[in-house]
């Protein structure tokens, strides 16, 4: 037993689970190594946030605490739940990373590190400093998964108690977890965090809207209840006759930014009246969930085009289900969603999923809604699942796209806008000519698709065909379209392209080539002292709306007069921008030109 419960000096509450840890049972308890991992993390995250407290007034240690109650809910290991105590030390308190593995081990320093912030200091404006956080999360991401699963839940926990924070600071946190955090959560097929992350946000972002839909959602509460009722009696009487076992079927309300979302598309297409909840039905097979949706299609008249097959179609995520809309028991449009209990699982839960079945293999810490019949199912799926657990954790490919941007993109505000681009985007499914499934996001072109293929066929691509005809490599793709790339060896990558195309991937492979031919030695072009007052510097450019802001903007924030400027535009997109400079300090010159260089429309630079 540790000696804190003796300590009369500790004056906060411990979580029931914590307190279990602390009276862990026997020395032979084979989990003994891990209990003991945890409460030294809390023993020593304690001690150091000691005297520290949040916005809130609490101590400041219930932080961390909740973070990993949540990352143990979320069945994350010991090391995982000894990093939600101590995620915060190295960034608030004197405690150094190594001295983190000294004492718990080289993967709660891994996962410390990588969701530790970067001192402010060593950075030239906000911006900078994000981005490179950012850089270094998704790095530490690609090499261990659960680290965004940690700052997952320290999200979770900061925006849970956002209401204590200014107003301005909330809306910033607020939009950075509805643009980054609540995606990665998708990506990741945790529907729950996501939706949880996203409703908060949507507190803080459109107060009124969000209190409008809290109270329609009340309001309808009693007859959406009725209607479930209604519409369960009569499928679940056909599911008898048919012989369909049907384990459980379950309404609930969209979340609230789900049908605020709903509603503003509603707006523009008012034909639509939604009813903002979704019937689910777990049965036990894939074969009874098709044979189930025969039965639902039967009963209630189906909406054209709204079938989705992601049983056949996972969806990158690796979400499975059956969805339909169908015109329900009022007239109202009723969304219905097909699964077994092990799509149902990875659905809420999704790559924490097999964790948590792994950690409470006992189910006696199952929560109370997920009732009995549902024990031994599981028990069947984490059998299923251990070798699958590693398996899905590799079929996360966008966190390498995520991560690739590193390389091309220098400029702190591209790469932010880049990222934001990249989780946000829909995506679509096609295929390559051997059968192949490709997701892509929404809008990709046949570049696209070449580029993600390999960076050399993009590069060689001269014309492409699309379901078997030759099509425009310009050309928007469909979810189901077959594309075939036809290359050829001296074939060159267009400038026109950069604008055509719907991925940062094909969009800096392109930048890339093109900075490659206009590649000319570098130490020539920067001086080291000026002769005259007045230098000025020609910039290759890829011609776009805004480029001559972003040069100006970067002289204009290291002080430096920009006396006058000149652009010729050719006809193939290029521009060459002339920028005549006043400074006598040849070094700070120096270093904004280099800044300069770094706006990735930028092909070449020289002095004239
Ligand atoms: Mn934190």
């Amino acid at each position: 037993m540790s000696s804190i419960l003796l300590d009369s000096s500790i004056d906060i509450t411990l979580p029931e689970w914590l307190q279990k840890c602390f009276h862990s049972p026997s020395p032979k308890d084979r989990k003994q190594g891990e209990t003991d991992l945890i409460c030294q993390a809390f023993e020593f995250a304690y001690d150091l946030h000691e005297g520290q407290y949040r916005k809130s007034g609490e101590p400041y240690i219930c932080h961390p605490m909740a973070v990993a109650g949540l990352l143990r809910d979320w069945g994350g290991t010991a090391p995982m739940i000894a990093a939600g105590f101590l995620h915060d030390v190295v960034e608030d308190t004197d405690v150094t990373i190594d001295e983190i593995e000294q004492r718990f081990g080289v993967e709660v320093r891994r996962l410390v590190e990588g969701v530790t912030k970067l001192s402010k200091l060593n950075f030239k404006s906000k911006t900078e400093n994000q981005a490179e956080n950012f850089r270094r999360m998704f790095l530490a991401m690609a090499q261990d998964i659960r680290v965004i699963v940690v700052k997952l839940a320290d999200r979770l926990h900061n925006m849970r108690t956002l209401e204590h924070l200014k107003e301005e600071k909330r809306r910033q946190i607020a939009l950075e977890t509805r643009e980054i955090f609540a995606p990665i959560a998708q990506r990741l097929g945790m529907w729950r965090v996501k939706s949880e992350l996203e409703d908060l946000a949507f507190k803080y972002i459109e107060g009124e809207a969000y209190q409008q839909i809290v109270q329609y959602v009340e309001e309808n509460e009693t007859l959406r209840q009725q209607r479930f009722a209604q519409s369960t009696a009569i499928l679940r009487q056909r599911f008898q006759q048919t012989g369909i076992e049907c384990l459980e079927i379950s309404e609930r309300s969209k979340h609230l930014y789900g049908i605020y979302q709903k509603m503003l598309m509603s707006q523009k297409d008012s034909q639509e009246i939604y009813d903002f909840a979704v019937l689910r039905i777990i049965v036990k097979t894939n074969e009874e969930c098709y044979r189930t949706l025969a039965v639902v299609h039967d009963i209630f008249r189906p909406v054209p085009g709204r079938f989705s097959d992601y049983i056949g179609l996972p969806k990158p995520n690796n979400y499975q289900s059956l969805h339909t809309v169908v015109v329900g028991t009022t007239g109202k449009l009723l969304e219905v969603q097909i699964r077994t209990l092990e799509m149902d699982y990875l659905a809420e839960y999704g790559i924490t999923a097999y964790w948590r079945l792994g950690h409470l293999l006992d189910f006696s810490q199952l929560p109370p809604q997920q009732h009995q019949t549902r024990q031994s199912e599981l028990a069947w799926i984490s059998q299923l699942s251990t070798q699958h657990n590693q398996q899905k954790m590799s079929e996360f490919a966008w966190l390498n796209d995520l991560v690739a941007c590193n390389d091309d993109i220098c400029d702190a505000t591209e790469y932010i806008q880049s990222i934001k681009n990249d989780l946000t985007m829909e995506e679509i499914y096609v295929f390559t000519p051997k059968g192949d499934l490709i997701s892509l996001p929404s809008k990709s072109t046949p570049i696209d698709f070449a580029y993600k293929i390999h960076t050399n066929v993009g590069n060689r691509l001269v014309s492409v065909k699309v379901n078997g005809e030759f099509a425009s490599e310009v050309a928007v793709l469909s979810t189901g379209d077959t594309v075939e790339i036809l290359t050829d060896e001296n074939a060159e990558p267009k400038l026109a392209w950069i604008k055509q195309v719907a991925t940062n991937k094909a969009k800096n492979a392109i930048r890339r080539w093109y900075k490659y031919q206009y590649k000319s030695e570098l130490k020539a072009k920067l001086l080291p002292e000026y002769l005259v007052p007045v230098v000025t510097f020609k910039f290759l450019c890829i011609d776009r709306i805004g480029i001559l802001k972003d040069i100006i903007e970067r002289f204009y924030r290291y002080k430096i007069n920009v006396q006058a400027v000149r652009v010729e535009t050719n006809s193939k997109g290029i521009a060459d921008i002339h920028v005549s400079i006043e400074s006598k300090d040849a070094e700070k010159l120096n270093e904004c030109v280099r800044e300069v260089a770094k706006i990735s429309d930028i092909l070449d630079f020289r002095v004239v």
